[in-house]
Protein backbone atom coordinates (compact mmCIF):
# COMPACT_ATOMS: atom_id res chain seq x y z
CA UNK A 1 0.00 0.00 0.00
CA UNK A 2 1.24 3.60 -0.76
CA UNK A 3 0.30 6.58 1.49
CA UNK A 4 0.57 10.20 -0.04
CA UNK A 5 1.00 12.20 2.62
CA UNK A 6 1.50 16.14 3.25
CA UNK A 7 4.24 17.21 5.36
CA UNK A 8 3.28 20.25 6.01
CA UNK A 9 5.02 23.81 4.93
CA UNK A 10 8.63 23.25 7.01
CA UNK A 11 8.33 22.94 10.35
CA UNK A 12 8.05 19.34 11.65
CA UNK A 13 5.18 19.77 13.88
CA UNK A 14 3.11 21.16 11.39
CA UNK A 15 2.59 17.39 9.30
CA UNK A 16 -0.56 15.68 10.66
CA UNK A 17 -0.90 13.25 13.53
CA UNK A 18 -2.19 10.82 10.90
CA UNK A 19 0.74 12.00 8.60
CA UNK A 20 3.23 11.50 11.27
CA UNK A 21 1.65 7.60 12.44
CA UNK A 22 2.09 6.88 8.65
CA UNK A 23 6.01 7.93 8.79
CA UNK A 24 6.64 6.25 11.85
CA UNK A 25 5.35 2.89 10.14
CA UNK A 26 6.62 3.44 6.99
CA UNK A 27 8.85 0.37 5.86
CA UNK A 28 9.72 3.04 2.60
CA UNK A 29 9.86 6.52 2.47
CA UNK A 30 10.22 8.38 -0.97
CA UNK A 31 10.22 12.80 -0.16
CA UNK A 32 10.38 15.80 -2.42
CA UNK A 33 13.61 16.79 -1.01
CA UNK A 34 13.65 20.21 -2.89
CA UNK A 35 10.98 21.42 -0.34
CA UNK A 36 10.24 18.46 2.51
CA UNK A 37 12.00 19.31 6.21
CA UNK A 38 14.60 16.49 6.37
CA UNK A 39 14.19 16.55 10.21
CA UNK A 40 10.59 14.82 9.13
CA UNK A 41 12.78 11.79 8.32
CA UNK A 42 13.73 11.46 11.64
CA UNK A 43 9.93 10.19 12.90
CA UNK A 44 11.33 7.34 10.50
CA UNK A 45 12.30 3.61 11.97
CA UNK A 46 15.65 2.99 11.45
CA UNK A 47 14.81 0.11 9.11
CA UNK A 48 13.11 2.44 6.81
CA UNK A 49 14.15 2.82 3.52
CA UNK A 50 14.53 7.00 2.68
CA UNK A 51 14.87 8.12 -0.66
CA UNK A 52 15.11 11.72 -2.15
CA UNK A 53 12.79 11.88 -4.96
CA UNK A 54 14.48 15.23 -6.44
CA UNK A 55 16.84 12.61 -7.73
CA UNK A 56 14.31 10.23 -9.11
CA UNK A 57 12.26 10.66 -12.04
CA UNK A 58 8.84 8.91 -12.54
CA UNK A 59 9.51 5.77 -13.35
CA UNK A 60 12.26 5.30 -11.20
CA UNK A 61 9.81 6.37 -7.69
CA UNK A 62 7.16 3.88 -9.18
CA UNK A 63 10.07 1.03 -9.73
CA UNK A 64 10.62 1.69 -6.08
CA UNK A 65 7.14 1.51 -5.26
CA UNK A 66 6.77 -2.20 -7.04
CA UNK A 67 10.17 -2.93 -5.34
CA UNK A 68 8.62 -2.91 -1.76
CA UNK A 69 4.62 -3.53 -3.14
CA UNK A 70 6.95 -7.38 -4.23
CA UNK A 71 7.79 -7.78 -0.41
CA UNK A 72 4.32 -6.45 0.86
CA UNK A 73 6.03 -3.21 2.14
CA UNK A 74 4.32 0.04 3.05
CA UNK A 75 5.45 3.31 1.37
CA UNK A 76 5.17 6.43 2.16
CA UNK A 77 5.20 9.33 -0.69
CA UNK A 78 5.80 12.72 1.38
CA UNK A 79 5.01 15.63 -0.76
CA UNK A 80 5.74 19.25 0.74
CA UNK A 81 2.62 20.98 2.02
CA UNK A 82 -0.56 19.56 0.90
CA UNK A 83 -0.32 16.97 -2.05
CA UNK A 84 -3.46 18.70 -4.08
CA UNK A 85 -1.17 21.53 -5.49
CA UNK A 86 1.35 21.18 -7.73
CA UNK A 87 2.30 17.91 -6.36
CA UNK A 88 2.56 15.73 -9.24
CA UNK A 89 -0.04 12.98 -7.56
CA UNK A 90 -1.79 11.91 -9.84
CA UNK A 91 0.60 10.98 -12.86
CA UNK A 92 1.80 8.49 -9.28
CA UNK A 93 -1.88 7.78 -9.53
CA UNK A 94 -2.26 6.49 -12.11
CA UNK A 95 0.61 4.06 -12.56
CA UNK A 96 -0.58 2.38 -9.33
CA UNK A 97 -3.83 2.44 -10.95
CA UNK A 98 -2.57 0.44 -14.02
CA UNK A 99 -0.18 -1.61 -11.72
CA UNK A 100 -3.51 -2.29 -9.37
CA UNK A 101 -1.41 -1.19 -6.40
CA UNK A 102 -3.71 0.59 -3.58
CA UNK A 103 -3.19 3.90 -2.65
CA UNK A 104 -4.64 6.75 -0.31
CA UNK A 105 -3.81 10.35 0.61
CA UNK A 106 -3.33 12.13 4.08
CA UNK A 107 -3.95 16.02 3.31
CA UNK A 108 -0.96 18.41 4.68
CA UNK A 109 -0.82 22.22 5.74
CA UNK A 110 -0.13 23.75 2.51
CA UNK A 111 2.30 26.75 2.37
CA UNK A 112 -0.69 29.23 1.71
CA UNK A 113 -1.96 28.61 4.89
CA UNK A 114 1.29 29.02 6.60
CA UNK A 115 2.57 32.14 4.59
CA UNK A 116 -0.87 33.55 5.95
CA UNK A 117 -0.06 32.43 9.80
CA UNK A 118 3.13 33.92 9.23
CA UNK A 119 1.07 37.22 8.86
CA UNK A 120 -1.07 36.76 10.80
CA UNK A 121 -3.61 37.54 7.47
CA UNK A 122 -6.96 36.29 6.54
CA UNK A 123 -7.29 35.71 2.99
CA UNK A 124 -10.90 36.50 2.92
CA UNK A 125 -12.02 39.99 4.65
CA UNK A 126 -15.86 41.03 4.02
CA UNK A 127 -15.95 44.31 2.17
CA UNK A 128 -12.11 43.34 0.01
CA UNK A 129 -12.34 40.20 -0.99
CA UNK A 130 -13.87 36.98 -0.51
CA UNK A 131 -12.16 34.81 -2.98
CA UNK A 132 -8.59 33.51 -2.67
CA UNK A 133 -6.70 33.15 -6.01
CA UNK A 134 -4.45 29.79 -6.09
CA UNK A 135 -1.49 30.30 -9.07
CA UNK A 136 1.39 30.24 -10.56
CA UNK A 137 3.36 31.81 -12.94
CA UNK A 138 3.87 29.79 -16.46
CA UNK A 139 7.73 28.37 -16.29
CA UNK A 140 8.99 25.37 -18.14
CA UNK A 141 5.11 24.26 -17.22
CA UNK A 142 3.03 26.04 -18.78
CA UNK A 143 -0.29 27.79 -17.63
CA UNK A 144 -3.48 28.05 -20.07
CA UNK A 145 -4.06 30.81 -21.47
CA UNK A 146 -7.63 31.46 -20.05
CA UNK A 147 -5.97 31.21 -16.37
CA UNK A 148 -2.82 33.91 -17.36
CA UNK A 149 -2.28 36.36 -14.50
CA UNK A 150 -3.47 39.36 -16.27
CA UNK A 151 -6.51 37.47 -16.79
CA UNK A 152 -7.13 36.55 -13.04
CA UNK A 153 -5.75 39.59 -11.79
CA UNK A 154 -8.85 41.37 -13.41
CA UNK A 155 -10.92 40.13 -9.85
CA UNK A 156 -8.54 42.13 -7.60
CA UNK A 157 -9.50 39.20 -5.01
CA UNK A 158 -6.94 37.87 -2.96
CA UNK A 159 -4.31 35.86 -5.13
CA UNK A 160 -1.54 33.52 -3.35
CA UNK A 161 1.05 32.88 -6.01
CA UNK A 162 3.62 29.65 -6.04
CA UNK A 163 6.51 28.59 -7.84
CA UNK A 164 6.70 32.05 -9.06
CA UNK A 165 9.69 33.62 -7.34
CA UNK A 166 12.19 34.17 -9.67
CA UNK A 167 10.09 35.67 -12.15
CA UNK A 168 9.08 38.63 -9.91
CA UNK A 169 9.33 41.75 -12.68
CA UNK A 170 7.29 39.72 -14.76
CA UNK A 171 5.04 38.84 -12.37
CA UNK A 172 4.37 42.41 -11.39
CA UNK A 173 4.14 43.47 -14.48
CA UNK A 174 0.90 40.95 -15.06
CA UNK A 175 -0.51 42.17 -12.17
CA UNK A 176 -0.76 45.51 -12.61
CA UNK A 177 -2.80 44.69 -15.80
CA UNK A 178 -5.22 44.04 -13.92
CA UNK A 179 -7.72 45.76 -10.89
CA UNK A 180 -4.77 45.87 -8.43
CA UNK A 181 -2.30 48.95 -8.49
CA UNK A 182 1.25 49.90 -7.68
CA UNK A 183 0.09 50.59 -4.14
CA UNK A 184 -1.94 47.23 -3.72
CA UNK A 185 -0.20 45.63 -0.28
CA UNK A 186 1.71 42.67 -1.04
CA UNK A 187 3.92 40.50 0.59
CA UNK A 188 6.73 37.75 -0.21
CA UNK A 189 7.22 35.13 2.61
CA UNK A 190 10.07 32.73 2.06
CA UNK A 191 10.42 29.56 3.55
CA UNK A 192 6.99 29.75 5.96
CA UNK A 193 7.44 28.03 9.06
CA UNK A 194 11.19 27.36 8.64
CA UNK A 195 13.69 28.52 11.15
CA UNK A 196 15.18 30.64 8.68
CA UNK A 197 11.46 32.20 7.35
CA UNK A 198 11.49 35.44 5.85
CA UNK A 199 8.63 37.89 5.68
CA UNK A 200 8.52 40.86 3.67
CA UNK A 201 5.68 43.10 2.64
CA UNK A 202 5.39 45.43 0.57
CA UNK A 203 3.49 47.00 -2.31
CA UNK A 204 2.74 45.84 -5.45
CA UNK A 205 5.18 47.90 -7.55
CA UNK A 206 8.40 47.44 -4.94
CA UNK A 207 7.08 43.71 -5.45
CA UNK A 208 10.33 42.26 -7.31
CA UNK A 209 12.56 45.14 -5.90
CA UNK A 210 12.01 43.82 -2.21
CA UNK A 211 12.65 40.03 -3.54
CA UNK A 212 16.12 41.70 -5.03
CA UNK A 213 16.97 43.07 -2.28
CA UNK A 214 16.56 40.47 0.23
CA UNK A 215 18.57 37.35 -2.34
CA UNK A 216 14.81 35.85 -3.00
CA UNK A 217 14.69 34.01 -5.79
CA UNK A 218 12.71 30.60 -4.71
CA UNK A 219 10.86 28.95 -1.81
CA UNK A 220 8.73 31.62 -1.62
CA UNK A 221 4.94 32.48 -1.55
CA UNK A 222 3.61 35.98 -3.27
CA UNK A 223 0.80 37.25 -1.66
CA UNK A 224 -0.82 40.06 -3.14
CA UNK A 225 -4.55 42.00 -2.33
CA UNK A 226 -6.36 44.25 0.10
CA UNK A 227 -6.26 41.93 2.48
CA UNK A 228 -3.09 42.66 3.53
CA UNK A 229 -4.31 46.35 4.12
CA UNK A 230 -5.26 47.78 7.90
CA UNK A 231 -8.48 48.55 6.17
CA UNK A 232 -11.56 45.94 6.62
CA UNK A 233 -14.55 45.87 7.53
CA UNK A 234 -16.54 43.97 10.32
CA UNK A 235 -17.41 40.17 9.93
CA UNK A 236 -21.61 39.77 9.98
CA UNK A 237 -21.10 36.75 12.25
CA UNK A 238 -20.12 38.05 14.88
CA UNK A 239 -21.67 41.57 14.65
CA UNK A 240 -23.84 41.65 18.24
CA UNK A 241 -27.18 42.09 15.84
CA UNK A 242 -26.65 39.60 13.61
CA UNK A 243 -28.91 36.64 14.33
CA UNK A 244 -27.47 32.83 13.50
CA UNK A 245 -28.52 29.13 13.87
CA UNK A 246 -26.79 29.36 16.80
CA UNK A 247 -26.99 33.05 18.36
CA UNK A 248 -30.17 35.56 19.07
CA UNK A 249 -28.47 38.98 17.74
CA UNK A 250 -30.59 42.46 18.61
CA UNK A 251 -32.16 42.14 14.70
CA UNK A 252 -33.95 39.00 16.32
CA UNK A 253 -37.90 40.47 16.03
N1 LIG B 1 2.19 21.35 -2.38
C1 LIG B 1 2.89 22.55 -1.94
C2 LIG B 1 3.32 23.41 -3.10
C3 LIG B 1 4.42 22.79 -3.95
S1 LIG B 1 4.94 23.81 -5.25
C4 LIG B 1 2.02 23.30 -0.94
O1 LIG B 1 0.86 22.92 -0.70
O2 LIG B 1 2.53 24.27 -0.35
C5 LIG B 1 6.37 24.56 -4.60
C6 LIG B 1 6.13 26.01 -4.31
O3 LIG B 1 5.37 26.13 -3.13
C7 LIG B 1 7.38 26.84 -4.06
O4 LIG B 1 7.90 27.32 -5.27
C8 LIG B 1 6.83 27.98 -3.23
O5 LIG B 1 6.18 28.92 -4.06
C9 LIG B 1 5.77 27.28 -2.42
N2 LIG B 1 6.25 26.83 -1.10
C10 LIG B 1 6.37 25.57 -0.64
N3 LIG B 1 6.76 25.56 0.65
C11 LIG B 1 6.87 26.86 1.02
C12 LIG B 1 7.19 27.52 2.23
N4 LIG B 1 7.47 26.85 3.34
N5 LIG B 1 7.19 28.88 2.25
C13 LIG B 1 6.88 29.59 1.13
N6 LIG B 1 6.56 29.01 -0.04
C14 LIG B 1 6.55 27.68 -0.10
Amino acid sequence: MVHFVGAGPGAPDLITLRGAALLERADQVIYAGSLVNPALLERCRPDCRVRNSAHMTLEQVIAAIEEAEAENKMTVRLHTGDPSLYGAIREQMAELDARKIPYDVTPGVSSFCAAAASLNAEYTLPGLSQTLILTRMAGRTPVPERESIELLARHGASMALFLSAGMLDELQEELLKGAYTEDTPAAIVYKASWPEEKTLRCTLGTLAETARSEGISKTALVLVGDFLSADFARSCLYAPGFTTGYRKGTDAT
